[in-house]
């Protein structure tokens, strides 16, 4: 008997696999896997999504007008170009399943986050990996490569999960180097982090051009990763595209309501940056000084380079970890089997994990 057949590159798909939550037998466990942001989401939009409760009953208004309302007066953007999604992760992938299918290609850099091949292999195309240089994306061997069956080239800025980003300088010249065909989506899912002065989150790139995208999150500063809540701000083409492709009703009322009260919180959002800046600091000075690499420069998370030594490495660091209730991120899927990622959280989540290292580290 035949069966139905999904589409040819689907079953490629390596399901993502999101950070550990829990470890059996242990109660208490301190979560440092998936860079969500570190003091929770800020108490005035759990009050707004609670509030939502009475109106569960009622479809949610389908443009999210409101909250692309507070985004625009937040970041000085047009609304109208603003397009939001259940998470930056849906918007990932109706960017693929629209500007890309069969016989294309979609380009990410090497240690790019997993979403953008698993989204290009959805839509039928087909991902191609370019090399990075010294962790971070190479402007000149992204140009070099993309081509004519070239249709998205997706880069995060910075990137999860080396931590590195590329200057403004760097990504205009991307721009101008690729062919015009090709849609140049730069996901700043942690831009809020970031307070390099050579950085820009690429909001100016796509007023300036009509082939950037620039995607952003509510999981990483705002933590509310739960509700699933991204948003894109696109040419206006492109915003038409994505209007015509997602779900009526692709974002919930009450993820609606917390984000536009996280979104203008901002002494909330300043304090999770200012406490994320400190401890960021801390804990990579005292990696470092346990003879650790951390190659990462911005953003709520650390990528650290463990020894080759077998009672010393990625996996063995992770199992003692464990041990202690302390989850992090293994990097085999990102090529980085030699590196673990951690999220910076609270202070004592941090102080704890420091100790439990040099205990490993001591043995
Ligand atoms: N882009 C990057 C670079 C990310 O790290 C993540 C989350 N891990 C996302 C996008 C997806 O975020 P969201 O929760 O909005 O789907």
């Amino acid at each position: 008997m035949t069966s139905p057949t999904p589409k040819p590159n689907i079953l490629n798909i390596s399901p993502y696999v999101g950070g550990d939550s829990k470890i059996s037998g242990l109660k208490q466990i301190i979560k440092l896997s998936s860079n969500e942001g570190a003091l929770g989401p800020s108490p005035k939009a759990m009050e707004a999504f609670n509030k939502e409760a009475k109106n569960l009953h009622r479809y949610p208004e389908s443009s999210a007008a409101k909250l692309r309302e507070a985004i625009a007066e937040t970041y000085g953007l047009d609304p109208d170009r603003i397009v939001c999604g259940s998470g930056s992760d849906e918007l990932i992938d109706l960017l693929a399943r629209a500007y890309s299918g069969p016989g294309d290609e979609v380009i990410h850099t090497e240690h790019g986050f997993l979403m953008y091949s698993i989204a290009a292999k959805g839509a039928g195309a087909k991902p191609i990996s370019v090399p990075e240089k010294n962790l971070r994306g190479d402007v000149d061997s992204l140009i070099k490569r993309a081509g004519k069956d070239t249709k998205i080239l997706y880069l995060a800025n910075p990137n999860n999960p080396t931590g590195t980003y590329l200057a403004d300088t760097d990504i205009r010249r991307l721009r101008d180097g690729l062919p015009d065909h090709v849609l140049l989506v730069i996901d700043s899912a942690y831009a809020e982090y970031v307070t390099r002065n050579d950085y820009k989150d690429g909001k100016q790139l796509v007023e300036d051009f009509n082939n950037v995208v620039m995607t952003r999150t509510f999981s990483k500063i705002f933590a509310l990763g739960g509700i699933r809540l991204g948003w894109a701000y696109c040419p206006r083409e492109v915003a038409d595209v994505l209007n015509r492709l997602r779900g009526p009703f692709n974002v919930s009322s009450p993820a609606m309501a917390a984000g536009i009260a996280a979104i203008r919180d901002i002494a909330f959002t300043d304090e999770v940056r200012t406490h994320t800046e400190k401890w960021y600091k801390w804990t990579k000075e005292n990696l470092i000084e346990l003879g650790l690499e951390v190659p990462s420069q911005v953003g709520n998370f650390l990528l650290v380079r463990f020894p080759d030594d077998p009672d010393q490495n990625a996996e063995a660091t992770n199992e003692f970890f464990r041990t202690r209730g302390i989850i992090v991120r293994r990097m085999t899927e990102y090529s980085l089997p030699e590196c673990l990622r951690i999220t910076i959280g609270k202070q004592d989540e941090m102080q704890k994990l420091l100790i439990t290292l040099k205990e490993f580290r001591k043995r």
